[in-house]
């Protein structure tokens, strides 16, 4: 199995679900993004849903610390806003 799948089939779901959401562009520089991001982070009690998640680049996430994803974004989807 690879490291993607290691959170399980409903992670990578979400995941691909995110990315394609987000139309696969960073929210932080507008590169190709990889990888997903939460906003609130889960040490915050952010939790692994469509309304948390944003698609990063793997720069852009690993550079990821205490300071707040919100703070970084330079554009909003407001489909973050919907539940699922
Ligand atoms: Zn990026």
């Amino acid at each position: 199995m690879s490291r993607l799948s290691a959170r399980g089939p409903v992670w990578v779901a979400l995941r691909a679900r995110v990315l394609d959401r987000d139309g696969g562009v960073c929210v932080y520089c507008g590169g190709e993004a990889s990888e997903v991001d939460h906003i609130v982070p889960k040490a915050a009690g952010g939790r692994d849903e469509l309304a948390n998640l944003a698609a990063a680049c793997k720069r852009c996430n690993a550079r990821k610390g205490a300071r707040s994803a919100v703070a970084r974004l330079t554009w909003f989807n407001p489909q973050w806003l919907d539940r699922v």
